[in-house]
């Protein structure tokens, strides 16, 4: 099925709830109310057509004065009583010019992103930079990881429709020399498995003894998720095995037909690894008493792959679904 321009998630079930405003119970229907539209890309049109059909980035410089522009959006130079530029194709690397900024809770249109950070990457040979996601391909985007100065390299998705997030970038310093010098490198060519975990410290009796207990809490609360059926909900349709590793050992945390389950040992193929150094972390989370997101902006939680930062935000929202439930 081709995909839709609005998201089956984004839209609301025919239905409607109640609002309770000053003892008055109040019944809001949701309802639609819609208009598509068409926009034409205009004189952007070929600099879209080049990163969809031949996964190239164009500039322009003036035949006067020199400057690179990217995109190409003087097609005659406003600094040299508009001289013409020409159209050039453009390296796919180059630095970042400011400390991007990362957004973990976007509103519905970017929800599938997350957590990306958007910055301005000067490509070589440019004089304007160009606004560009970024991301890592080793474990979850945290601050610190791109910085102003930091060398990019441009990477095509494997799927292009003809506009800007046909592209983003990657460190530099997380790609082989190959892939480096490959142009239109894809998506799909990038090692997203290789993020580092986190060292923990060695298993001791004492800190073994913290996870058992930790882990026993962990075990009465997931029971009580499990009862929640607005917590459930969050949790629909979705699949997951999550290896857990934590000082003083390992579970498995499996989401399956609306439950939690928590297993003990070592998962061989897990869908994807957090690593918690202290379990309390794990546990003030899903028991609504911290966040998860804070977490791993602040490092007390690490997990391997960036796109499941999904799963952690729907393990949010049940913690949040258990908390309104019990009110
Ligand atoms: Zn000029």
């Amino acid at each position: 099925m081709s995909k839709k321009v609005i998201p089956q998630e984004a839209i609301p079930d025919q239905g409607g709830f109640t609002v309770k405003i000053e003892g008055k119970e109040y019944l809001v229907m949701n309802d639609a109310m819609f208009t598509f539209y068409q926009r034409s890309m205009g004189e952007f049109s070929d600099f879209f057509l080049t990163l969809r059909d031949e996964r190239k980035i164009l500039g322009c410089r003036c035949t006067s004065c020199g400057i690179v522009r990217v995109p190409p959006f003087a097609l005659r130079c406003p600094e040299c009583n508009f001289a013409p530029t020409e159209i050039m194709e453009m390296a796919d690397t180059g630095t970042m010019i400011a400390t991007p900024p990362i957004t973990y809770f976007a509103n519905s249109l970017f929800q599938k992103q997350v957590p990306f950070g958007r910055g301005r990457i000067l490509l070589k040979g440019a004089d304007t930079a160009l606004s560009i996601n970024c991301y890592t391909t080793r474990g979850i985007l945290v601050p610190g990881l791109i910085n102003k100065g930091t060398e990019m390299k441009v990477i095509f998705q494997d799927e292009r429709i003809g506009d800007i997030t046909d592209i983003f970038c990657v460190p530099a310093a997380e790609l082989t020399a190959e892939q480096l010098g490959k142009k239109g490198l894809l998506s799909s060519e990038l090692d997203w498995e290789r993020a580092v975990e986190p060292q923990l410290p060695d298993e001791t009796g004492e800190n073994k003894a913290l996870f058992e207990s930790a882990l026993g809490e962990l075990e009465a609360l997931a029971a009580e998720l499990n009862d929640c059926a607005r917590a459930r909900q969050d949790i629909a349709d979705w699949q997951r095995v999550i290896q857990i590793k934590a000082t003083g050992g390992s579970f498995i945390l499996q989401i399956k037909g609306e439950q939690l389950a928590i297993k003990p040992g070592v998962e061989p193929h897990p869908d994807f690894t957090i690593v918690c150094p202290d379990l309390k972390v794990l546990l003030d989370g899903l028991g609504y008493r911290g966040s998860l997101t804070q977490a791993i902006m602040k490092r007390a939680l690490w997990i391997s792959k960036n796109s499941e930062f999904t799963t952690i935000f729907k393990l949010e929202r049940m913690a949040r679904s258990l908390a309104r439930s019990k009110k």
